[in-house]
This record gives structure tokens, sequence and C-alpha cells, in this order.
């Protein structure tokens, strides 16, 4: 059941910079439209869509947090760390995206094999077309599969193609946490352990991931999401707690849809728990306003 509840700030959404589906404009205006005051764009290993999304933002009077979610691992399991509020052209994510990008455009291309050799032919082209400037990620392979009906639904073609350990999945060495978080703090970023319900890793191994996360300079995890049930949105606070983590809330927005999570369409963040909107650096909110000079 999708809670109702709506917020003015949403720190989780992508554009077509990467796997959303809206241009970082559209996204804006869309935000701005749904009452949003605060939103971070967080593009899978790009910063791409900041520069559009800073001026979409200060026509609408919306506060642009920029923002990036990266790819990254810890114990060989693959996970996800949000860093807000970075400086898109410091030296040290410039480097981390172009190493990000050769991982990502070779592990596409790993994909189109897999699939191939399914019997699915085409489909790294088709997802190239689906990525049109973007480096194609599996959300991309998961339209281009679904419009050639060969699932019914994305929930599908993840449990029995591209999920992890299915047949078309392929291990990426994405870098390591430690890496990612400082690579984001040299940034001026703010650390924020992604979705932390959504990588289906037993509680007491996110307990750990989350303490290692925290000792390397994590500030926060993602506490509240669009559609997470209950209970899950109580074991993340448990573990922010427990960890001393910060909270941060959003929608991991990528399209619009029924079913799909929206913009700001989430519960709020427990009233115990930091919210980590309140230690960003305010020029990198502010309508109007840029980090840049
Ligand atoms: P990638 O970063 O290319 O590995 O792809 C991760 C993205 O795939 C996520 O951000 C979602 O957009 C999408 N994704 C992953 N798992 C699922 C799922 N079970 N159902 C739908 N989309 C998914
Ligand atoms: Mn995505
Ligand atoms: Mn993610
Ligand atoms: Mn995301």
């Amino acid at each position: 059941m999708r809670s109702t509840e709506r917020s003015r700030i949403d720190l989780h959404a992508h554009s077509s910079a990467s796997d959303g589906v809206l241009g970082p404009s559209e996204l804006v205006a869309r935000a701005a439209g749904r009452g949003i005051q605060v939103l971070a764009l967080t593009d899978h290993d790009t910063t791409a869509g900041i520069a559009e999304a800073r001026q979409a933002a200060r026509r609408h009077g919306v506060g642009l947090v920029p923002a990036i979610e990266m790819s990254t691992a810890a114990g060989g399991k693959p996970l996800h760390v949000v860093g807000l509020g970075i400086d898109p052209d410091a030296a040290s994510l410039r480097r981390a995206i172009g190493r990000l990008r050769e991982l990502r455009a070779e592990r596409a291309r790993g994909i189109g094999h897999r699939l191939e050799r399914l019997g699915i032919a085409g489909a790294y082209e088709g997802a190239c077309a689906e990525a049109g400037a973007a480096v194609p990620g599996r959300a991309h392979f998961a339209r281009w599969l679904l419009g050639r009906g060969i699932c019914a639904d994305n929930a599908e073609i993840f449990s029995r193609l591209l999920g992890r350990g299915r047949p078309a999945y392929v291990a990426t060495p994405w870098p390591e946490l430690e890496d990612t978080v400082a690579c984001i703090r040299e940034a001026g970023g703010v650390a924020v352990l992604a979705h932390p319900m959504r990588y289906e890793f037993t509680a007491s191994w996110l307990r750990r991931i989350a303490a290692r996360f925290r000792e390397c300079g994590g500030s926060a995890m993602e506490v509240v999401m669009a559609n997470q049930p209950r209970r899950d949105t109580a074991t993340a606070a448990d573990i922010a707690r427990r960890c001393g983590l910060k909270g941060s809330v959003g929608s991991d927005f990528h399209a619009p849809g029924a079913h799909a999570p929206e913009l700001g369409v989430f519960g709020a963040l427990p009233p115990d728990i930091e919210p980590v909107w309140e230690s960003l650096p305010a020029a990198s909110v502010l309508p109007g306003r840029t980090a840049a000079p």
C-alpha cells in the first residue's frame, strides 16, 4: 500500500541523464508542480543533468541539491551511495565518474552478450537506443525487453534475467565503499547509504555495512523511501539510530506511472532522527544560488 503523505523534500530522483525518463528540466518542473521545495538530482554515476536542472530550479523556485548516486561495493556485494551537495567539477569526482562510466559501458556489452546467448538478439543496441546520451544501464535493458514483450513487467525482468545472480547479470568490480565515501567527501558532499532495505541483506550484514559506512565517513541513511513498507522504515530507523547515522528521505523517482514511486510521496522521518538536509550547505540548496562561484 502506498503512503499518501506528501513531503516537500525529496533527496533521491533520476533524470534521463541516467535511467530516468524525464529530462532534468522536466523533472524539476514536475517536482515544482507537486509542491517540492528541495529536490536532489541523484543520477547513477553521472552529474551530466545538474547544470540543466539548476537552471530549471531557478526558474521554478525549487531548491536543487547537486547530487549523484554512486555504484560501489562492500564485502563483494554491490550497493549504492548517494552523495548530496557535491561539487560536480571536483577533480576526485570527475576521475571516479570516468572510471564508473568505463565499468558501466563494459558491463552493458557483457549484458548484451549474455542476452544474445539466451537467444535474445539486439539487446545491446536496443538498450543504447533507450539510453540516448546516457550509458546503458539495467533499466534501459529492462525497458527494451519490456517493449519486446519478453516479460510481463519490470519485476519479472529483474527476477528472471537482470537481477543479481540471474543469467544476464554481469558482476562488476565497483569501487570499494571507503573509496566512494572519500570521493564524495572530497567533492564537498555528504555520503548517504541509499535504500538500505532493498538489498535483501540479512539484518546483521546490513548493520555491519552501516557501521562500516559510518566509520569511513558516511553521514546518513535513506530511512524513508516511497513504496516502502512501514516495517522496513522501522528497521532502517533502528539501524540509523544504532550506528549514529542521520536520516534522509526520497522517492527514487524514475518515471511517471500509476504504481511507480512518485516524487515526494512518502511518510515523514521519525522525529528522533536528525534530518540530513539540515546540515547541507545552504549554497547547494537555495533556489537561484549555486555551489559554483
Ligand atoms: P544499474 O545501476 O544499471 O545496475 O541498475 C539499477 C537500476 O535498475 C535501479 O536504479 C532501478 O532503476 C532498476 N532496478 C533494479 N532492480 C529493479 C527491480 N527489481 N525492478 C525494477 N527496476 C529495478
Ligand atoms: Mn535506476
Ligand atoms: Mn539505487
Ligand atoms: Mn536511485
